[in-house]
């Protein structure tokens, strides 16, 4: 994937991003692997976001990429996640608000003149139809980019069955019986381990009406891309094949950028994180044993209350194993005040914790000290512990997560699942479980999924081929 000459002209691909931490970081690392391909990357963030993203160093690696942004139609004050999710109205504002704004700034790309060329393609979130909408509307060819995996993304395609079968809604009921109606999944889904929007009241609910939208528009584009390998979901990518004409697996993406730009820094500031990481907590890694540390983080969304807070810092503590936690700004919601930590925690966490409020998360889970990962689940997350080859203990809260935990326990055998319980025995049994190796298949499982994720991304394995196939595709719609 050499760069090319100047001289021959190149896609203009504008790339659209949900505008949340989990979806901008794939994006921009698939924006870097193009733009290494020779391409011109526009790169659309929100005005909100802009700023929280170092662009230093993506514009002295790769002046070929620009970064553009076009409002969210939020106040800057509004804090966009709430309660743990989405809001609902930075869902709704990215069609009503974004979506005018999206198409007036491809409309001014497209009479740029100089250096840049008109946008020859729009890759879009798989929850920004918008982008589709304008894409069409100005016949500029497009294609999807959907930031969960597989499984998760084909069983976003078969909620309409399963209302229709009256599975869905449901509301804490039953909620261990079988879904047997979504080909692949049969013998791994109950009702609780489907994604939270099915968790309705109503099937007119507006969370759960937009996600079905989002997921049907995605097939008015000439092609999917997932951040994920073939080989962990070969059966499910197949079935996706009945949908989509072309498919590329091109996971997991921070390896493939390694493996395909060789002096990529991954480790410094550029890494589309929307916060400051604190990189002191690797010096304290340092000082662990190896696979002593029990790393935990719930990610950029995740909402803990008060008791939750109480209940996973008591059986980390009582697990006695060193543990790393991301308590990130915001982790517990509106209200930041811990009140008054209890003895034991504080003596506990002096003695063998780490506590910041942002790591550098694919280094932390690549160092030889983290022997466990307690999680939320979020794909990306998942991912990177999947290369690092460390075992899980999920939490699954929101949206995927609650089938990536499914996944990671029963499907691929590489963690637990602690789905709907927040007890601190619990966390200390898991913890304890993962960390002292009682689970041995797990550990086998996590090295061997590592390995296969590893090779997919060297030369001849299938994210390797896949990203340049994309490239082809891409450079034969223009
Ligand atoms: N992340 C990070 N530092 C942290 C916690 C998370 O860099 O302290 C990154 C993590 O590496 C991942 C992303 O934030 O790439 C979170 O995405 P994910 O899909 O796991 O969860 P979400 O935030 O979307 O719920």
């Amino acid at each position: 994937m050499a760069e090319l000459g100047m001289d021959v002209p190149q896609p203009h691909v504008v790339i659209l991003p949900f505008p949340a931490q989990g979806h901008i970081k794939p994006m921009l690392m698939l924006a870097e692997l193009l733009c290494h391909a020779g391409f011109d990357i526009t790169f659309v963030n929100t005005d909100h976001n802009h700023t929280h993203i170092d662009q230093s160093g993506f514009h002295s690696r790769f002046p070929r990429l620009r970064f553009m942004s076009i409002p969210d139609g939020l106040p800057p004050e509004h804090p966009r996640i709430f309660s743990g999710r989405l809001a609902p109205d930075w869902l709704f504002s990215t069609r009503s608000v974004s979506k005018p704004k999206f198409k007036d700034l491809v409309i001014s790309l497209s009479q740029e003149t100089g250096r840049w060329s008109p946008p020859t393609c729009i890759i879009a979130d798989g929850i920004m139809s918008s982008a589709i909408d304008v894409a069409e509307e100005l016949e500029i060819p497009v294609i999807t980019f959907r930031t969960y995996n597989a499984g998760s993304t084909w069983i976003n395609f078969h909620i309409t069955k399963l209302i229709e079968k009256g599975e869905i809604p449901f509301q804490g009921d039953d909620m261990n019986r079988p879904i047997t109606s979504i080909p692949e999944l049969e013998n791994i889904l109950r009702r609780k381990d489907l994604p939270s929007i099915c968790r309705v009241e109503e099937v007119e609910n507006p969370v759960l009406q937009f996600y079905i939208t989002e997921t049907a528009a995605m097939t008015r584009a000439s092609a999917l891309i997932l951040n994920t390998f073939n080989e962990l979901e070969a059966p499910v990518i197949s079935q996706l094949g009945s949908i989509f004409p072309k498919i590329y697996t091109i996971g997991p993406l921070h390896a493939l950028l390694e493996s395909r730009i060789k002096d990529h820094p991954r480790s410094d500031s550029s890494n589309g994180s929307l916060r400051k990481q604190d990189r002191t907590c690797l010096t304290w890694l340092d000082s662990q044993p190896s696979k002593s540390v029990i790393y935990v983080s719930f990610g950029s969304v995740v909402v803990l209350t008060h008791d939750q807070l109480l209940e996973f810092w008591h059986g980390l503590v009582n697990s006695e194993k060193p543990f790393l936690w991301v308590r990130r700004q915001g982790l517990l919601g509106m209200d930041e005040e811990v009140g008054e930590t209890p003895a034991e925690l504080m003596r506990g966490t002096e003695e063998r914790g780490c506590i910041v409020g942002w790591a550098p998360q694919e280094e932390v889970l690549a160092h030889r000290a983290v022997g466990g990962f307690l999680t939320h689940g979020g794909w990306n997350s998942t991912l990177e512990s999947i290369l690092a080859g460390v075992p899980m203990v999920c939490w699954p809260q929101v949206a995927d997560q609650q089938p990536n935990s499914r996944f990671v326990s029963d499907l691929w055998g590489i963690g637990l699942d602690m789905k709907d319980t927040c007890d601190r025995s619990i966390v200390e049994k898991m913890v304890r479980d993962l960390m002292e190796g009682k689970r041995e298949s797990i550990r086998q499982s996590s090295a061997e999924i590592s390995r296969m994720a590893h090779d997919s991304v060297q030369e001849g394995g299938s994210s390797y081929c896949n990203i340049d196939k994309l490239i082809e595709h891409t450079r034969s719609i223009m």
